[in-house]
């Protein structure tokens, strides 16, 4: 059987790809080398982020991917779980940086709430301790990774894609994908690895600096149930959201965190809540930085993410139920797609943006090969 495009990885950023290229009615084959996605696509929050995305190219691939999450999940039989971002404002220099920010042009879709609005509109999960308000973005989604991206790909092996699992790629010989279940053909191969950075063109993914980036995660059950009205950060999301921590007014709010928590700062530590349909919380996140990440989980770093969960929400005894913990790729760029030959390309997420960009990533990619649908 010989396709018309190859595709390296299962994951959300090899999915993406793969829609693209069924919408063009091209023959497309996925080969991953998992019996089912376990990577950093079913390990993340699910959070199709598009507030805080670096101005530019991110921020419009988010805005994009968002609304074909909108498009696919009923049609894939994924349900969203809820919708918006809540980011809550302890400190004055945080209220400010929103402020700020809401006045760009991401700042579409998104406003203000004073304390006194945040508490009218959110009291009833907020912890109570004193805010300066918040800002609220409607664009945001939530899917159950878990659920979600094996539903993906069953929905697009079912618009006419081949799914080839339990299968390594060895190499990629312009066309030719030699795998460990035998040689597939394509006229074109696009390579979607995720943190491998070993197994295909190892060169090139050396040039562009990429390491890989460790983040714990846990379930947290409340004792009582609460309803999230969308996902939830809080101030140390400004140092680390791009769109927010390249604003100029982000420095003021970067000084405090660093003088008053600097060990949530050095480990990378900012919050993110969001909730599932069992109430359960997904909650993170650190990052450490390490071409072979520990595999050695510190509870001090899980103990200071709960502390930040009980500073914003009114969660009293909620249980810890789950802990794992994910990697992605990451390098200087938010993402890279590198032209290895004229039938093969090379395209890796390189940043913790791979659930919110991808499929405009794939589009892209789909556009660059076979021209503008
Ligand atoms: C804990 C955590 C939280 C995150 N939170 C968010 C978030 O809130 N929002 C957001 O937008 N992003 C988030 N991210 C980032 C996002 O999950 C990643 O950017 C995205 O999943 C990367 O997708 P991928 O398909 O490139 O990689 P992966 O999901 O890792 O998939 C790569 C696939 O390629 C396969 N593969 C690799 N090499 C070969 C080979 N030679 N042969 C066969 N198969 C191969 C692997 O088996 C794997 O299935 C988070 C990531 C983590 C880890």
């Amino acid at each position: 059987m010989r396709y018309d495009l190859a595709i390296v990885g299962a994951g959300i950023l090899g999915l993406g790809h793969a829609l693209a290229a069924s919408r063009r009615g091209l023959k497309v084959v996925v080969i991953d080398r998992e019996a089912e996605a376990i990577g950093a696509s079913v390990r993340n929050f699910g959070f199709v982020t598009v507030t805080g995305q670096q101005q530019g190219d991110c921020y419009r691939r988010a805005m994009r991917s968002r609304d074909v999450w909108e498009e696919v999940a009923p049609k894939a039989g994924i349900p969203v779980e809820h919708q918006g971002l809540l980011v809550v404002a302890q400190r004055p220099e945080a209220m400010a940086c929103l402020e700020a920010f809401v006045r760009t042009e991401m700042g579409q879709g998104c406003y203000i709430l004073t304390a006194e609005q945040t508490m009218a509109q959110h009291g009833g999960v907020l912890s109570g301790r004193p805010i300066q308000g918040a800002l609220w973005s409607s664009h945001e989604r939530r899917v159950e990774s878990r659920f979600a991206i094996p539903k993906l790909a069953a929905w697009i092996e079912r618009l006419g894609v081949t799914f080839l699992r339990k299968t390594l790629v060895k190499e990629v010989q312009q066309g030719r994908v030699l795998t460990t279940s035998g040689v597939v053909e394509a006229t074109q191969v696009v390579v979607c690895p995720g943190d491998d950075m070993l197994t295909l063109y190892p060169q090139v993914i050396a040039r562009h600096q990429i390491t890989r980036c460790r983040l714990h995660m846990m379930k947290v059950m409340p004792a009582k149930p609460i309803k999230l009205p969308g996902s939830i950060m809080s101030d140390q999301s400004l140092v680390r959201y791009l769109g927010y921590a390249e604003l100029p007014d982000s420095e003021p709010i970067k000084a405090r965190l660093r003088a008053e928590q600097p060990r949530t700062l050095a480990e990378g530590i900012h919050l993110i809540v969001v909730q599932g349909a069992d109430g359960g919380l997904i909650v993170g996140d650190s990052h450490h930085y390490d071409w072979s990440p520990s595999p050695f989980q510190r509870a001090e770093v899980d103990d200071l993410i709960m502390d930040e969960l009980h500073q914003v929400l009114n969660v009293p005894g909620a249980q810890i139920t789950e802990r794992w913990n994910g990697t992605y790729a990451s390098g200087p760029e938010t993402m890279m797609r590198e032209t290895i030959d004229d039938q093969t390309r090379l395209v890796i997420v390189t940043s913790g943006t791979g659930a919110s960009t991808s499929f405009a990533i794939g589009e892209e990619t789909i556009a660059e090969i076979y021209g503008r649908a």
